[in-house]
């Protein structure tokens, strides 16, 4: 039904307009302002207007003005209904204020009424045509969108990546074909939650968090998560899903879209954990706490499980540490691998062989292979393993160690890709440990070095040419010669008669070296590359031993002359059978005294010579009249010696006084007038001369005897040495004598030496310091 829309400020007016069209049967609706009129027609649809022009407020003009700006009243046909207005201009007013019609007062009703039908009709019309158009027009708009959509999803089957459409609701309502290739879902049975049964169990949370969130705002979904593909391998995937929205701006449908990352994902995870490994192996040079943090580093961006085992300096495989988050299972491995040994994953094969292993999907019939039992192989698929890699630890060919990189509970597979990766990192891992190695090597090198260089042993290395490769210091303080004249030359040459290596023993030996005679205790080993000796000298040694030796047998034969002549002696006085004259009596008692004594020299000689050892005895130094000193020692050799010797003092009268301590000057003196009567057993003369030489007195003891080889000339002062008994004709002596003279008088800075022709006798000399005159002494 049409309404029509009476406007006009006066009531008898309107009255008159309503009885004329209420014949009409149209609805009649007044009001008797613009104002009003605005108001009414905002709830009401109207289809024409009758607008007085003359009126307070609003007149008809701006009224029509205001109701042409709205849309949704823009073409409602307005007529002017006036009395006055018939001026041109004010007409033209009106159709540019949007009037169709003018209606001048009086108007007849006849007129009225055909105008507002006809109006009326044509609006009517006009609504007819615009829906007719709008059906029109939906109808195309439809099969445009038909086509679309076909376009879309041509388009979606053809993409790379899988293609998802749901409803507002999030129901899925389309897969596009790759999503069945990927998961291995049948698309007769696709239901719309399946996502949710491939994502991965660790991701669902967060995509179901951001899902709620999306589908209530309507913003942008985009989340990355792990789908199990179709052989069970879980892989990372970008999803993204944008909400499409109908005309009216409300959600139509999600379109989205989930891209296979992984690759991308997994070099991200490759290069932090490369760089964190490489950072990690340069670290420190404790490679053993570095492979087990590299292990630990490994888990979980690599793997599951990481073992890694080395191969030990001596040769045997260790293992240095097997990692996994959870510490429950490192100890269920540990415990399966000690019961079912000798299981014990790829490392020592790999190691033995120096070949990688890729295992890319372990598969059950694998397992059941390895078990050895039902409960073995109930725990191993416990683990749940489901990939493993194992590369060896390389280095110039040489194999330090293997590691194992294991996939399980994460589902992971290893690839082609990994193994490279897990090679490279091995290979930095062999050259962390090489480096480690070689450090601790240098170091105990330059600490041997040192060593060697301290060390008391002389020390030779010779390679396997037999040419010296080291000679250390000792070596040369011992034998003389300087490394540079030993180093590189054969050992056989510089040392001729070294012994050979025997396993650990020593041998002692007289080795001529530089034309010198040294005893050498010598020990080698073999070494790869030659041998080492270490040696020590034992020339002093081997010389006290002798001289202990010698020491013995002369003592014991010098103590066991007096003792047996005492013992006779004795024995004879005892004897109760023979009555003895007085004057054998007393030959016999004076044997006794004189062989005592001769003991009693003996004995005294012994503790003289070690108290000068222990260096107990200091000379007591005071001016000393040797002159006298000579002259009494030979008065009392005198009562002893043999008719045919002659002893004489030759001394220019007066001679200087010595710094000497008079006792041992004393002793000295007569050692040296005791051997010149026992060393000449024919007789002769014996002289003792003084005689001042510069600032010292010089004391010389001649004899007529059996002199002294040139080559023995300087061992007669050595402890306990004395000529063979050849040479000495039988003459007893302990050897100390000269010994003690010499080291009396090298400790009052004296001199003492010999002069002598074998069988033309001997002259000893003893040159001594003058004492200073009391004069000097004051003056000093
Ligand atoms: P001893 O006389 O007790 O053997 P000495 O030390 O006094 O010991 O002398 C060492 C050696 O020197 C003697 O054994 C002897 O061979 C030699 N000797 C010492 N004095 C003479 C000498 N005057 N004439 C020849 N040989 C001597």
């Amino acid at each position: 039904m049409a309404s029509v829309l009476l406007v006009d400020d006066r009531r008898d007016n309107l009255v008159a307009l309503e009885a004329i069209l209420e014949p009409l049967g149209h609805e009649l609706v007044s009001v008797t302002s613009g104002e009003d009129a605005l108001r009414e027609l905002l709830h009401r649809e109207v289809t024409v207007i009758l607008l007085d022009v003359q009126m307070p407020g609003l007149d008809g003009f701006e009224t029509a003005a205001l109701i042409k700006r709205r849309t949704r009243t823009r073409d409602v046909p307005i007529i002017f209904v006036t009395a006055i207005s018939k001026q041109r201009e004010h007409v033209f007013r009106g159709y540019s204020a949007g009037a169709v019609d003018y209606l001048f007062k009086p108007f007849d009703p006849d007129v009225l009424r055909s105008k507002v039908s006809a109006f009326v009709d044509l609006q009517h019309k006009t609504e007819e045509l615009r829906r007719q158009q709008a059906e029109l027009r939906e109808r195309q708009l439809d099969e445009v969108r038909r086509a679309e959509q076909q376009r879309y999803r041509e388009l979606a089957e053809a993409m790379p990546q899988i293609v998802w459409v749901s409803d507002p609701e999030g129901k899925a309502t389309y897969y596009n074909q790759r999503w069945f290739d990927y998961t291995g879902l049948e698309p007769a049975t696709a239901g719309d939650a399946d996502w949710r049964f491939v994502v991965h169990p660790d991701d669902l949370q967060k995509a179901l968090k951001v899902r709620k969130r999306t589908l209530a705002s309507g913003e942008e979904f985009e989340v990355e998560y792990r789908f199990r593909s179709a052989t069970g391998e879980y892989r990372w995937h970008l999803d993204r899903a944008v909400a499409m929205r109908d005309e009216h701006g409300a959600i139509d449908h999600w379109v989205g879209t989930a891209t296979d990352i992984h690759d991308q994902k997994r070099s991200a995870v490759v290069l932090r954990f490369l760089l964190d490994a490489s950072s990690l192996l340069g670290s420190t040079l404790d490679y053993r706490e570095t492979l087990r943090s590299l292990a630990r580093l490994a888990v979980p961006s690599m793997a599951d499980w990481c073992a890694i085992e080395i191969v030990e300096e001596d040769g045997t495989v260790s293992e240095v540490e097997v990692a996994h988050s959870d510490p429950n299972k490192v100890a269920l491995a540990r415990e399966l691998r000690d019961r079912y040994a000798p299981f014990h994953g790829p490392g020592p094969a790999v190691i033995e062989s120096g070949e990688p292993q890729l295992i890319p999907d372990i598969t059950d019939e694998m397992l059941v292979r390895v078990a050895q039992d039902e409960l073995h192989l109930e725990l191993l698929r416990d683990l749940r393993f489901r990939s493993y890699l194992c590369v060896p630890m390389l280095i110039r060919g040489r194999v330090l160690g293997a590691i194992t990189l294991v996939q399980a509970e994460s589902e992971q597979m290893y690839a082609v890709e990994d193994l490279a990766l897990a090679q490279d990192l091995a290979g930095r891992a062999a050259v962390a440990i090489e480096n480690a190695r070689l450090h601790r090597q240098a170091q105990e090198q330059a600490q041997a070095a040192r060593v060697l260089e301290s060390i008391g042993d002389g020390v030779v290395l010779v390679d396997d040419d037999g040419l010296v490769r080291l000679w250390n210091p000792a070596a040369q303080a011992i034998t003389g010669l300087r490394d540079a004249d030993v180093v590189g030359r054969r050992l056989a040459d510089v040392a001729p008669g070294w012994p050979e290596a025997g396993e650990g023993r020593s041998s002692t030996l007289p080795l001529e070296l530089d034309g010198r005679e040294l005893w050498l205790s010598v020990s080698g080993v073999r070494f790869t590359d030659g041998t080492v000796y270490a040696f020590r000298d034992l020339t002093d040694e081997r010389r006290l031993e002798a001289m202990r030796q010698d020491l013995v047998a002369t003592v014991s034969h010098e103590l066991r002359t007096p003792l047996a002549a005492i013992y006779g002696a004795a024995m004879t006085l005892q004897r109760p059978d023979i009555e003895f004259e007085e004057d054998v009596k007393a030959r016999l008692l004076e044997i006794v005294v004189d062989e005592s004594n001769r003991l009693a020299d003996i004995v005294n000689d012994l503790l003289l010579a070690s108290q000068l050892d222990a260096g107990t005895l200091q000379p007591a130094i005071e001016a000393t009249d040797a002159a006298s000193l000579a002259q009494s020692v030979l008065d009392a050799a005198r009562t002893h010696a043999p008719a045919e010797v002659e002893l004489e003092l030759e001394a220019p009268t007066p001679v200087p006084q010595v710094a000497a301590d008079p006792g041992q000057l004393r002793q000295v003196l007569a050692n040296l007038v005791d051997n010149a009567v026992k060393y000449s057993p024919q007789g002769g003369r014996i002289a003792v001369q003084l005689e001042q030489s510069g600032d010292r007195l010089r004391i010389a003891v001649n004899d007529p005897g059996v002199g002294i080889p040139a080559g023995e000339q300087q061992r007669i002062f050595e402890k306990f040495y004395r000529l063979d008994p050849d040479m000495t004709q039988g003459i007893g002596g302990t050897g100390l004598g000269l010994y003690i003279c010499s080291e009396l008088v090298r400790r009052v800075s004296g001199r003492i030496w010999v002069e002598s022709q074998e069988g033309e006798g001997s002259t000893f000399f003893v040159e001594l310091p003058l004492a200073r005159k009391r004069a000097e002494v004051h003056a000093a």
